[in-house]
């Protein structure tokens, strides 16, 4: 099992070639480095200033949930190497929940007055905004570029932009026939058919199965090979149907057919293949200045399937584009897992259930100097728990913090002055 190389600095704190952690135990051995962080684990060597350093390429895949991300070297022998891997998790769904719990209370509480100035329609919204929890993604991932950049010697990016190549699509030539024989095209029309068909059977309506692709007028009886004669049947469907007509096929469903045979004849907009939180994303890669190389899904998938590594975020992060046709990675690669927390909340009021105020926020973040989401490590002389554990704290305002140990999770309360801080808060979790 490849572990994620260890992040280094020379004593300006200027980032060096990430090196292997047994390197990294030997320098920490022997004083010539001391920790700078934990999550990523990075030292900070005390007398070395500058070094030589080889191309880094930060890949990433981006998701709704989680964004995968790598750290590819350009090593002269060996070649692009994964050398460091992270899965960010984020916490769109949590901010949307909490968002509509404030909307409805508040609505609730203004139903109670006696009368109020209609207002609606009244407010601009600036170019390029995004729902906050969609906001939330890009600014995450953004902080993880921005932190990586500062801990690696970066010199390129890469990024998943859309699901599939319009232009391929659009070249007559290409339009599907070469679909099955595992070519680029084939993926960027694979891509283009699951988007276009809702990812699910066109027949039954199956969803989360694998699904194949399907001519609609069959060859045999003359159909086309164009992307417009193409959707996606589930395995059950497609031998049912075999070779036969779709009206043939569909006879007794004449519904059905009619909305397959409206739909073949849609063209997906361009719209609906991207995504705006891809695209902000993007301008904020590019606002960095280093050399922004973008791919789509398909070519993605294409290349994974290629280099026969399996599916996870970190993986397609490192097949992203055409620098991802060729990378060396080890599939037991552990990604550090980084899960957005978020820093707090600003609410001042504790509401009940019908959002009304029943108390306030307690006005400190921190007690006796520890915080909620500090990384500490915990010596604990005697009782149940005796032993020394690494883990997480969430603070109460009384000498009793409840402690996450990172082995296993299964919280306890400590006393602080058992603690000894490592990292501080910095919004996210980390499991290695
Ligand atoms: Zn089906």
């Amino acid at each position: 099992m490849t572990q994620n190389r260890v992040l280094v600095l020379d004593k300006n704190r200027q980032p060096l070639m990430p090196c292997h952690p047994a390197r990294a135990r030997e320098l920490l051995r022997k004083g010539k480095a001391a920790v700078f962080r934990r999550h990523p684990f990075t030292i900070i060597l005390k007398d070395r200033e500058g070094g030589e350093v080889q191309q880094i390429r930060i890949k990433l895949d981006p998701g709704s949930k989680e964004t995968g991300m790598a750290l590819v070297a350009h090593f002269a022998r060996r070649g692009p190497t994964v050398i460091w891997a992270g899965e960010l998790t984020h916490q769109g769904a949590a901010i949307r929940k909490a968002l509509e719990q404030r909307r409805a209370h508040r609505r609730f509480r203004r139903a109670k007055l006696r009368y109020r100035a209609p207002r609606f329609d009244n407010r601009t919204r600036r170019e390029g905004w995004l729902p906050p929890s969609l906001q939330h993604r890009v600014d995450t991932t953004m902080t993880w570029v921005e932190r990586l950049l500062r801990w690696a010697p970066v010199s390129a990016l890469s990024q998943e932009l859309v699901r599939f190549d319009t232009q391929a699509l659009q070249n007559p030539e290409s339009s599907g026939a070469e679909y099955q024989q595992g070519t680029l095209q084939g993926y960027e029309v694979r891509e283009y058919l699951l988007e276009k068909w809702g990812r699910k059977c066109a027949y039954c309506g199956a969803e989360n199965v694998s699904l194949e692709i399907d001519h609609i007028h069959p060859r045999s009886k003359g159909g086309s090979d164009r992307v417009s004669n193409l959707t996606l049947a589930c395995r059950p469907c497609n031998q049912r149907k075999a070779n036969r007509d779709v009206a043939e096929f569909l006879e007794k469903d004449p519904k059905r057919l009619a909305r397959i045979e409206a739909q073949r004849k849609a063209t997906l907009k361009d719209a609906a293949a991207v995504n705006s939180t891809r695209w902000a994303l993007w301008r904020g890669l590019v606002a960095i200045g280093l050399p922004v190389e973008v791919g789509t899904g398909g070519r993605t998938k294409w290349n994974r399937h290629r280099q026969n590594y399996p599916k996870a975020h970190w993986i397609d992060a490192a097949c992203v584009g055409e620098s991802g046709g060729a990378v060396r990675l080890d599939a037991d690669h552990r990604p550090l897992a980084i899960r957005a927390m978020g820093h707090g909340e600003r609410q001042q009021a504790r509401l009940n259930r019908y959002g009304f105020p029943v108390g306030h926020k307690a006005g400190a973040k921190r007690f006796l100097g520890f915080q909620t989401g500090d990384i500490v490590r915990a010596v604990i002389p005697a009782g149940k728990y005796a032993g020394t554990f690494l883990g997480r704290i969430a603070i109460r305002f009384r000498p009793s913090f409840s402690f996450v140990p990172s082995a296993d999770g299964k919280v306890f309360d400590v006393h602080p002055k058992h603690l000894t801080l490592l990292q501080r808060s910095d919004g996210y979790v980390y499991t290695q």
